[in-house]
């Protein structure tokens, strides 16, 4: 932890986490400043442009990034040349919460909002004093006021988030959870080789009988359990191997009705795994986690039933921003499909999922990433590309039949054309509203 009365903060980015950060800040006693690329205003900061950082290093005393920022930025290199520290908004924060809170860090590339969400809801339900936040939306900034001695911080990360500058020790956990690893990012990343060893950091510093959930095909060390392999369905019966017997205390065999879920059974198996895992290491019973998975309603934007119109179905997968989250749904959703993709590219080729298009009767890709989708998925469904987004949806009703699913499952980000997938998620349904 860092005395922070009297020093100078900047904090990069202007967004929902460098504000909270800059709020914090203050209240901690110093001056901060808060660059950004866009004129911006916030209580109690002095704002300027990210383009005049360097002008007042002299100032500077810490330097602090909002996840959007990519650390290869020439200003965060010419910092680190003076010498000045720069530590991440979840990095920063994340030394302020106290030891004797316990910590479940959920990563990887799909699934994890839901894993954080069904694990803060288990672990609510059985009556802990469950905190979640980071990469699902509420800043770590933001909770830090809120921990008491007996809270279990719920914490999603993305891989930015678990970028490292300010310290080389890993984050102290006492479950880290990586649920899978699939090509995304990769205009941040130089290969996926440094886009997994970030990802893979979520496992060294587990504390002292941690438990690790590791949702990779290859083991990642003798203390870390792997999902599916040690926690397991067999059919609908949730089972356990020795080391995960002896690892997880309340653990037994389960059965569970899939009819009783509000979740997608088949599509959120490994998630209901890693959420059931943290919980049984959290030592909830099986019954309870149980009931709870029960009761537990899917996140927005995630394979969401919207509703239908004219025999159309409309499922909302906004938050499908990679091209594994499309197969994914491509996976489990076994109707007659018009698909909605695009956005903007973020670096990974669309081919994966030409094998896996059978249900896919019109493909229809907008935006900026459209012309690269229409021209990688070429095949025997047809292919339209439009520029807007909700020409995008007029087309995919147009070229529709009764008894048809209209599936907005994007594989990009949205940034070409909304400010974030929340806001595309919402365009989608408000333009079903307005039809209907
Ligand atoms: P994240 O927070 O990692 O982006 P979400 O839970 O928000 O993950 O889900 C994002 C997308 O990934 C959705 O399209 C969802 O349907 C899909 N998804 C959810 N769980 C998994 C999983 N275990 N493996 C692959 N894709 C998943």
């Amino acid at each position: 932890m860092i005395k922070l009365k009297n020093k100078t903060a900047l904090v990069a980015g202007g967004g929902k986490s460098g504000r909270a950060m800059a709020k914090f800040l203050i209240a901690k006693g110093a001056r901060v400043i808060v660059s950004d690329t866009k004129k911006i205003k916030i209580p109690g900061a002095e704002c300027i442009r990210q383009a005049d950082i360097p002008g007042r290093f002299g100032e500077i005393d810490i330097m602090i990034l909002s996840p959007g920022i990519d650390p290869k930025n020439s200003f965060i290199r010419q910092a680190l040349l003076r010498k000045i520290p720069v530590a991440g908004e979840f990095e920063f924060a994340y030394s302020f919460v106290p030891d004797a809170v316990k910590r479940i860090l959920v990563t990887g590339t799909n699934g994890k909002s839901t894993v954080t969400a069904l694990t803060a809801f288990v672990l609510s339900a059985a009556g802990k004093n469950a905190i979640a936040g980071g990469n699902i939306g509420i800043p770590l900034t933001e909770l830090l006021d809120k921990f008491k001695k007996n809270s279990v911080l719920v914490a999603e990360l993305s891989s930015y988030n678990l970028e490292k500058h300010f310290s080389r020790k890993a984050f102290a956990t006492d479950v880290g959870i990586l649920l899978n690893i699939a090509s995304d990012h990769l205009s941040r990343y130089r290969n996926m080789a440094e886009y997994a060893a970030v990802k893979k950091s979520v496992f060294a510093g587990l504390r002292p009988g941690g438990v690790g959930i590791n949702g990779l095909s290859k083991p990642e060390g003798a203390d870390i359990l792997k999902l599916k392999k040690d926690i397991y369905f067999r059919g609908n019966t949730m089972s356990f191997s020795p080391k995960a017997l002896k690892k997880l205390t309340g653990a037994k065999e389960l059965a569970y009705e899939k009819e009783k879920m509000k979740l997608l059974f088949e599509a959120n198996k490994t998630n209901i795994l890693a959420a059931a895992a943290a919980a049984f290491a959290m030592g909830v019973s099986a019954e309870k986690i149980r009931g709870a998975v029960y009761r537990f309603k899917p996140l927005a934007n995630r394979l969401e039933y919207s509703g239908s119109h004219r025999g159309r179905i409309f499922i909302n997968d906004s938050k499908a921003t990679n091209v594994s989250s499309v197969l994914f749904a491509l996976k489990n959703i076994n109707r007659p499909l018009v698909l909605i993709m695009g956005g903007r590219d973020k670096g990974s080729s669309y081919k994966p999922l030409a094998g896996h298009m059978k249900n896919v009767k019109t493909l229809v890709a907008y935006g900026e990433a459209g012309a690269k989708i229409a021209k990688e998925l070429k095949g025997k469904n047809k292919t339209i590309t439009v520029k807007k987004f909700t020409d995008a949806c007029m087309k995919a009703l147009k070229k529709s039949a009764r008894g048809d699913t209209i599936l907005l499952s994007p594989g990009c980000s949205s940034f070409d054309q909304f400010k974030n997938f929340e806001e595309r998620g919402k365009a989608f349904k408000k333009w079903l509203k307005n039809l209907t």
